[in-house]
């Protein structure tokens, strides 16, 4: 079984058939998947939590990405508030930098991804975090800020991992988690294969971003989450190890930084 730990599932492009995409998942083995409710807007963290309370299978995120930050207004901070509480609600996020589109002003990032952290702290959520740049400046940032607001208090973990092996060894002595997405596929990104490969598997997590980020194969095609499967197998061959042991470990992980385990649908019974 596999999780699908970062997934745009409330993107307009699954409008369609979302359904359809839920039951090719979970036909391949996928048994949860975390609908990232950050990326489209400051309203759209709604949309997310409204999947969640329909199907046992998905569970939530709200928050604000960093493109979004110069976006956060007060009627959405307390929309954030009160959404962090509900209880198919597993992470704030995706928030963090991202310093190579630089959609919202760099200053404006790190003051919205600290107050983000702070929101985590208060509703006891773990974090899943976006970082991205074109050199070493937006992951000092991160960390500088993470060590300041979460370090000790808050669990999380790099969506979409794209970094240094440098990098990743500093995240994870903060505590963080490692996430990787299609790019693990991608033929031209071995130096991301390398990473991966010396990173210790039960601090990793598998991904899928959908619908972007389709694997080798499929690019250029919308993503979706049947396709984690693949990340998975990728990770399992920059290993040395079995897709089985990969997905059991992954599966665990996600399981654990989310407290799965302790979440139900308030509409039925335990998941
Ligand atoms: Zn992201
Ligand atoms: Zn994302």
């Amino acid at each position: 079984m596999w999780i699908d730990s970062h997934a745009h599932l409330s993107a307009p492009e699954f409008d369609a058939d979302r359904e359809a995409v839920l039951d090719r998942a979970v036909a391949a083995g996928v048994s949860a998947l975390v609908a990232i409710g950050a990326g489209y807007g400051v309203d759209e963290c709604g949309k997310a939590v409204a999947l969640a309370e329909r199907d046992e299978r998905i569970f939530a995120t709200v928050g604000v990405h960093p493109h979004d930050a110069s976006l956060l207004d007060d009627p959405a901070r307390r929309r954030l508030e009160a959404l962090a509480g509900h209880p198919r609600v597993v992470a704030v996020g995706e928030c963090g930098l991202d310093y190579h589109y630089l959609r919202s002003p760099r200053e404006v990032q790190r003051s919205v991804f600290a107050e983000q952290l702070a929101l985590a702290r208060r509703a006891g959520l773990p974090v899943s975090i976006h970082v991205r740049g074109d050199d070493s400046t937006a992951y000092d940032d991160l960390l500088e800020i993470w060590r300041s607001e979460g370090a000790g208090a808050l669990e999380g973990v790099l969506h979409c991992y794209t970094g240094t092996l440098g990098f990743a060894r500093r995240a994870l002595d903060e505590g963080l988690l490692v996430s990787f997405s299609g790019i693990l596929t991608f033929k031209k990104d071995r130096g991301l294969r390398e990473v991966a490969a010396a990173l210790p598997l039960e601090r990793l997590l598998v991904e899928t971003d959908s619908p972007l980020l389709a694997p080798e194969g499929f690019r250029g095609r919308r993503n979706e989450p049947v396709h984690v499967t693949r990340v998975g197998e990728a990770l399992a061959a920059a290993q040395g190890r079995k897709p089985q042991e990969v997905a059991e470990a992954t599966t665990r992980s996600a399981r654990r930084l989310f407290g799965l385990d302790s979440r139900r649908n308030p509409g039925g019974g335990g998941v």
